[in-house]
């Protein structure tokens, strides 16, 4: 209401990386608390949005998962235009993610801008038998790219609501 103190922000952020590093898990976990083994595959895009109470702010999220897919890829400009955020995910047992992230910077900041805010999850760390992404490699890569990075789990939660809290309160609302 008019009388509420509450200041409201809205964030739209899109989730990019390779297909099978988890993306569709991470906003489910966050959105739901579960964990799915077997999630529906993205096709194309999908929408969801969830509003965090932090203080006396209320901070709406509305995430935008893409297929990683060569054939969606296409798709994936016209939904970028208006995005606060990019999450670039990888998975840490899966080299070959980590290096198409790369690619995945590249085509954000090819459409949003150099500046454009983007951040670095590194999924999966529960699966640290077959870890292949180590935390120095990880470390340097945000670094060059100027980007935070977060080391989480969709399947165990790890790090995930504490990922998106830090997020909803570092970012700049785009007017
Ligand atoms: P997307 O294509 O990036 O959306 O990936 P999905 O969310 O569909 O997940 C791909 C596969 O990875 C599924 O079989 C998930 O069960 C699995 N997966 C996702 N996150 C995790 C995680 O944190 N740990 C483990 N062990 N498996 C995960
Ligand atoms: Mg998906």
């Amino acid at each position: 209401s008019n009388f509420s103190n509450t200041s409201r922000v809205k964030h739209k952020i899109i989730f990019l990386g390779d297909q099978h590093v988890g993306k569709t898990c991470i906003i489910e976990r966050f959105m739901y608390d579960v964990f799915d083994e077997k999630p529906h595959p993205t096709v194309g895009v999908d929408f969801l949005a969830k509003t965090l109470h932090i203080d006396d702010k209320s901070i709406r999220l509305s995430l935008w998962d893409t297929a990683g897919q060569e054939r969606f890829r296409s798709l994936i400009p016209s939904y970028l235009r208006d995005a606060t955020c990019a999450v670039i995910v990888f998975d840490v047992t899966n080299k070959e993610s980590f290096s198409n992230v790369d690619r995945w910077i590249k085509d954000y900041k090819d459409n949003r801008g150099s500046e454009a805010p983007c951040v670095l999850v590194a999924n999966k760390i529960d699966l640290k038998l077959t870890r292949e992404v180590q935390l120095a490699d990880l470390e340097k890569k945000a670094k060059e790219n100027n980007m935070k990075f977060y080391e989480i789990s969709a399947k165990t939660g790890e790090n995930v609501a504490n990922m998106f809290k830090d997020m909803a309160i570092s970012l700049q609302p785009v007017e």
